[in-house]
């Protein structure tokens, strides 16, 4: 029923490396999202079924509305076991590369991870991967990662198999890459996989719940005080701009996590298509960028923030003050002027 997106040739050939391999080790991005935990698990789960020995090694902290998924008490933290990590690392036969393109993405892991013999598989759907693979999915039209590693299971003529652990992951990846199915999600197979994936015994308002109904109230505050305070909109744009400073941060208890989903919120007014969300953290600003219609935020990204991603979701991070990340990035709005009104103008017509 669904079109065969992933080629023949790499489907074969990752069957045959699994098939080799005694032990696996999956890595994905440094403070890892929903799709990139969503995808490990998904993956994970079904290469411990398939008998190997697997681990799931993520830099960092990932957030506590994750942390109700089977199997995500095993994942390794990089930062909290560094020599442990780098030792299954080098000692492993097969490294899955989950939802993200180059190595820098994945920080200190990355070292260890271009050291290793091990044959190395990505898996991911940003643009422009690079070239550290022995075999490359990388399929940037597909709206999560999640949605590949089904996709790769089922080609490998394992669906059957599929646990249901591994499932409820996988629809937690796609849901949340997709804002629960609100962005890029018009593609009709989506909801074939999901009626797949319901096939699996997955509750997917129990899912929905798990993440979305699970914030501490800390963070509602915090969300209050950013949007009262914290805010600006830039009407001959379309652009709203929010960002939080440490001592925010600290005076709501923020943890990892918290501030997930906040980069949307000036979506939600009226005219706005393109959103920053600047984040003070201990080293640098961490930001966030969200568009809608054709308003490209990889290209702002890459441009003032060091960073990359999707064309309406990406991110970066800044070395230097809140202050000097906002005052760059209205210096740089009146540049993208022409693109921002005629997206706005676009999406006005539709
Ligand atoms: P978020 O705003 O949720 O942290 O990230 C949204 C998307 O932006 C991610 O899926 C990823 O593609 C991209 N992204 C986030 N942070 C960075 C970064 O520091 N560098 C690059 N290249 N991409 C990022
Ligand atoms: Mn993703």
């Amino acid at each position: 029923m669904f079109t065969k997106i992933i080629d023949q040739d790499k489907i074969t050939k990752v069957a045959d490396l699994i098939d080799k391999a005694d032990k696996a080790v999956i890595v994905t991005h440094v403070s890892p999202d929903g799709d990139a935990i969503g995808s490990s698990l998904g993956l994970y789960h079904y290469l411990i079924d398939q008998g190997l020995d697997a681990t799931i090694i993520v830099p960092n902290e990932f957030p506590y509305f994750l942390k109700w998924l089977k199997g995500s008490k095993d994942i390794l933290i990089y930062e909290k076991y560094p020599e442990f990590a780098e030792k299954l690392i080098s000692e492993t036969d097969l490294i899955f590369c989950l939802d993200f393109n180059v190595l820098s993405r994945i920080k200190n892991v990355g070292v260890a991870v271009e050291a290793s013999k091990a044959k190395k598989v990505l898996i991911d759907h940003h643009p422009y991967p690079s070239d550290f693979s022995n075999v490359c999915i990388s399929h940037p039209e597909i709206s999560s990662t999640s949605e590949l590693v089904f996709r790769l299971i089922c080609r490998m003529g394992d669906f059957e198999m599929m646990s249901k652990d591994s499932a409820e992951a996988i629809y937690m990846g796609m849901m949340t890459d997709t804002g629960a199915f609100t962005y890029n999600s018009n593609d009709a197979q989506i909801y074939y996989i999901i009626a797949q994936l319901l096939n699996k015994g997955i509750d997917k308002d129990f899912i929905y719940s798990k993440v979305y109904h699970s914030y501490t109230a800390d963070r509602y505050r915090m969300m209050g005080h950013m949007l009262s305070e914290r805010m600006k909109i830039y009407e001959e744009y379309g652009a709203g701009l929010i960002w939080l400073d440490n001592e925010d941060q600290k005076r709501f208890n923020s943890q990892k996590g918290d501030t997930e989903g906040f980069a949307n919120l000036p979506l939600n007014i009226q005219g706005v298509t393109f959103s920053v969300f600047l984040r003070e953290d201990d080293d640098m600003i961490k930001v966030s960028l969200r568009s809608q219609g054709d308003f490209p935020c990889n290209t702002f990204a890459s441009q003032c923030f060091n960073g990359g991603g999707h064309l309406n979701a990406s991110g970066g991070e800044f070395f230097g003050s809140l202050v000097e990340a906002i005052d760059l990035f209205e210096r740089t709005l009146p540049e993208y002027a022409d693109l921002l009104i005629s997206n706005k103008n676009n999406l006005e017509k539709k």
